[in-house]
């Protein structure tokens, strides 16, 4: 069964999930959601390895700065994941 709520619950997650900074529950959570949900499996994939394609670019091991990440999400159409919503 297909969840949209909890997908997005977890990939509310994901910023800090690729920064490794997600707490263990989360990751664990988030690790077995994907291993069922291919939808989310292409984000988390995606979002990984675009990371670091921008950690081995820029040669910083430095977590992104928040407004170079929220323009990565936005272009992968993340940005209704990870906006904090007001
Ligand atoms: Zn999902």
């Amino acid at each position: 069964m297909h969840n949209q709520d909890h997908c997005k619950h977890l990939l509310s997650g994901l910023s800090d999930y690729v920064d490794g900074e997600l707490e263990d529950s989360l990751c664990r959570e988030l690790e077995q959601h994907i291993a069922n949900c291919p939808d989310c499996k292409i984000v988390v994939d995606t979002t990984r390895m675009t990371v670091s394609l921008y950690h081995a670019a820029s040669g910083q091991s430095e977590p992104m700065p928040d407004d170079v990440r929220q323009r990565l999400f936005d272009c992968l159409n993340l940005g209704e994941y990870t906006r904090n919503t007001t």
